[in-house]
């Protein structure tokens, strides 16, 4: 009679979650789930679960089709869904598989806009939806830690705080489409130069306070359903199969019930596996067609017989399996009843373009020589091979296979019309190593001179990887780049068109800084625009000819030159070839340049407008181990923009050394000429702790705090006190 009951319960609440498929569940409907999860593995046998639990094919695991369990079907990456790779990597031709392809994360990143982030994840999970995806393998969040990283276009910021608030949005944007998002790569995967070997040794306090909190948030505030471990060791143990890292602190503090999938092949030891939290792993089997062995993975066939041999647990086994069908249930991959996902819709385009205008950065403007005038100039000379490049194949595993992609000098060419006259030339070739092309910068310089304006668009290139090596490989996955000078002559090119005309524009693509200490100075007009995703031609365009107003703030440091990066001159990148030291701490990007009194070329969260705002009114309320500061910003100009009131705390005093400021709260505010508002923003006690790495936590010492308030981390415009 009970059981009866009990039954009845169950199918009332699981209709009730069907019917509400994407709201987290309650605590009874977890519970609910818990059971039938539990019986579910009562009736599987060994094998059947250890199929589960290990890839069968790229991008799935396996399945139990006798108790209609399906597998996961899986899919980078986190810009944009990827083209399908075919069961064994092999390509598949003539498939729907050219989508959306949004700003990769620096350029979201540089929006400083949370709302935007929301709308970037849905977009995504809603492709990957319509695509038959369960999990997206994105967002991409490991802190830029040095400006080589040829994964810092994938990645967000060098601040934790930054990259926690964006995050957020982005999972659940993502996870709000009723499948998974795929937080990666935990942890300390900061650099790609011997990604699969890299011991990456760190203090705890660099780890607390600046590796991990963006992982931590995705878990814990945004409750994302997996985790891809990295490719490095963190402390000599291998990150995906790391006691520290995924059974004490993913799991056990942070309480993550998901699922801990492998990056590909991170898996290097099966006991490890199984005792150290991997969940899932996945790979590439080498045998590859036509017989992969995807049984004979760490966590394949081995399993069975270490535990038919009573080495481990089948315990050990369950759990994983619990956690694959706990998000299994989560996002409806048994019964199916997932709402359909939608591909290449206007509004998908329109979020590609929006993220594109609010993050592309205006770093220098001088003589207002931005906007350009649609009625006055006649002529324009669009210069250098980035500007008609297409980008969205380029990266590694984040490729897109785009829909569309408007190249810069399509989006002049669409917001001009026939009222400007635009001529292109390529400026220089790509190929690793080449020098400047005497022909093609003389090609370039005579073009300028002819024209009222000259915009080169010049930078880094994405390639896709060393795996397939082509030269373009600068911002691509599984590489570093070798300095931060321009490749292929640009700097000569550049400097012959300043030359030629000096009303030129210099546009940079990539994914962050590059030494621009041969043309900085006569150069009037500089605008970072990332790789800006499917859109990002019109979106230059219109920021061009101040259609757009820009609103993008840099979300890293930019140096002037290599060697006064802290990573670099404190630290050690890329290491020694087994271990890398992370010997700068806590002081990554502005933390070290603020606190050493290194002047960047661009600060961290420097971003110009066309029109000015002014900060006023500053208003500091202490509480009880917090406080609300609010001040007012004002659109003086006559343009209307949008501005990023950025909250820098500094702790006079303390025990233990703290860098000279770190953000701790901003706000992206939208003003119309002469409209002014009242920002608020409310600091908890996180934003004045720190971790006691002698005490083993986190700490808030009683003392003065400074609250400084500015538009980037050196341009403070309010400093009040307070004291907790
Ligand atoms: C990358 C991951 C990616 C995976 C699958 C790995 O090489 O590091 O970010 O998701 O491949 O393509």
């Amino acid at each position: 009679m009970k059981k009866i009951q009990l039954v009845n319960f169950c199918s009332c609440l699981i209709f009730i979650a069907n019917f509400f498929p994407f709201s987290r569940l309650s605590a009874q409907d977890d519970q609910t789930t818990e059971i039938r999860i539990n019986d579910l593995i009562k009736k599987m046998t060994l094998e059947e679960k250890v199929a589960m639990i290990h890839a069968n094919s790229a991008f799935t695991s396996g399945s139990v089709d006798r108790l209609g369990i399906p597998g996961l079907t899986m899919s980078d990456g986190p810009n944009g869904v990827r083209p399908e790779q075919g069961k064994y990597w092999v390509q598949t031709e003539k498939l729907l598989d050219s989508g959306t392809y949004l700003p990769p994360g620096v350029c979201l990143a540089a929006t400083w806009n949370p709302e935007l982030g929301y709308d970037f994840g849905s977009v995504l999970g809603s492709e990957a939806n319509y695509r038959g995806k369960d999990i997206i393998l994105g967002p991409g969040i490991n802190i830029i830690r040095s400006p080589l990283n040829g994964r810092n276009f994938e990645y967000q910021s060098e601040d934790p705080y930054l990259v926690s608030k964006m995050v957020v949005g982005y999972i659940k944007g993502v996870q709000d489409q009723g499948i998974s998002a795929c937080v990666k790569h935990f942890a300390g995967n900061n650099q790609e130069t011997l990604r699969n070997s890299i011991d990456v040794q760190m203090s705890e306090r660099a780890l607390r306070e600046i590796y991990l909190p963006g992982f931590k948030a995705a878990v814990t505030e945004a409750h994302v359903n997996t985790l891809m471990g990295a490719y490095n060791k963190f402390r000599g143990q291998w990150c995906t199969h790391n006691d520290y890292l995924i059974n004490k602190i993913l799991k056990t503090e942070w309480k993550f019930d998901g699922i801990q999938i492998s990056d590909w092949g991170a898996v290097h030891s099966t006991p490890e596996a199984l005792t150290n939290g991997t969940d899932l792993e996945m790979g590439t089997d080498l045998s590859m067609l036509p017989n992969p062995n995807y049984h004979k993975f760490f966590l394949g066939d081995t399993v069975i017989s270490l535990v038919r041999n009573g080495v481990f647990p089948e315990s050990l086994i369950d759990e994983k399996v619990r956690r694959i069908l706990r998000i299994m249930y989560r996002t409806h991959v048994l019964d199916k009843k997932r709402k359909p996902g939608s591909y290449n819709t206007k509004e998908h385009q329109h979020t590609a373009l929006k993220i594109a205008e609010e993050g592309i950065v205006l770093l220098k403007n001088e003589d207002h020589i931005l906007p350009l005038s649609l009625s006055s100039v006649k002529k324009i000379a669009v210069i250098g091979y980035n500007a008609s490049r297409l980008q969205s194949m380029g990266g590694g595993s984040s490729q897109v296979k785009a829909f569309y992609e408007i190249t810069p000098l399509q989006g002049l060419k669409n917001l001009v019309g026939n009222k400007i006259d635009i001529t292109y030339s390529q400026g220089y070739i790509i190929k690793r190593n080449a020098k400047a092309d005497a022909g093609l910068i003389s090609q370039a310089s005579d073009a300028a001179s002819k024209a009222d304006v000259a915009i080169v668009v010049c930078g880094w290139t994405h390639g896709f990887n060393y795996q397939v090596w082509d030269d373009n490989a600068y911002d691509a996955e599984s590489v570093d780049k070798p300095d931060m000078i321009m490749p292929f002559g640009q700097d000569e090119l550049v400097k012959a068109v300043l030359k030629a005309n000096p009303k030129t524009i210099v546009v940079l693509m990539g994914g962050g800084a590059l030494d621009m200490n041969q043309w900085i100075d006569q150069t009037k007009g500089i605008i970072q625009a990332w790789y800006p995703g499917m859109e990002g031609g019109n979106a230059l365009a219109k920021i061009i000819f101040g259609e757009v107003n820009p609103s993008g703030k840099l979300p890293m440091s930019w140096p002037k030159k290599l060697e006064d990066d802290g990573a670099h001159k404190l630290g050690e990148f890329p290491g020694n070839g087994t271990t890398v030291n992370y010997k700068d701490d806590i002081y990554v990007g502005y933390r070290y340049y603020d606190t050493y009194q290194i002047e960047p070329q661009f600060a961290f969260g420097h971003g110009l407008s066309y029109t000015n705002f002014e900060f006023s009114s500053l208003n500091i309320q202490a509480g009880n181990n917090q406080a609300t500061v609010s001040f007012t910003v004002k659109n003086t100009g006559k343009m209307a923009g949008a501005e990023v009131a950025q909250v820098y705390v500094k702790q006079v005093k303390s025990s233990l050394p703290r860098p000279e400021k770190e953000l701790k709260g901003f706000s992206k505010i939208f003003l119309e000429p002469g409209e002014k508002k009242l920002v608020v923003i409310k600091l908890d006690e996180t934003s004045f702790q720190y971790y006691n790495d002698k005490e083993g936590r986190w700490v808030l010492e009683p003392s003065l705090f400074k609250i400084l308030i500015g538009n980037s981390s050196r341009a403070i415009k309010l400093t009040g006190d307070l004291n907790l």
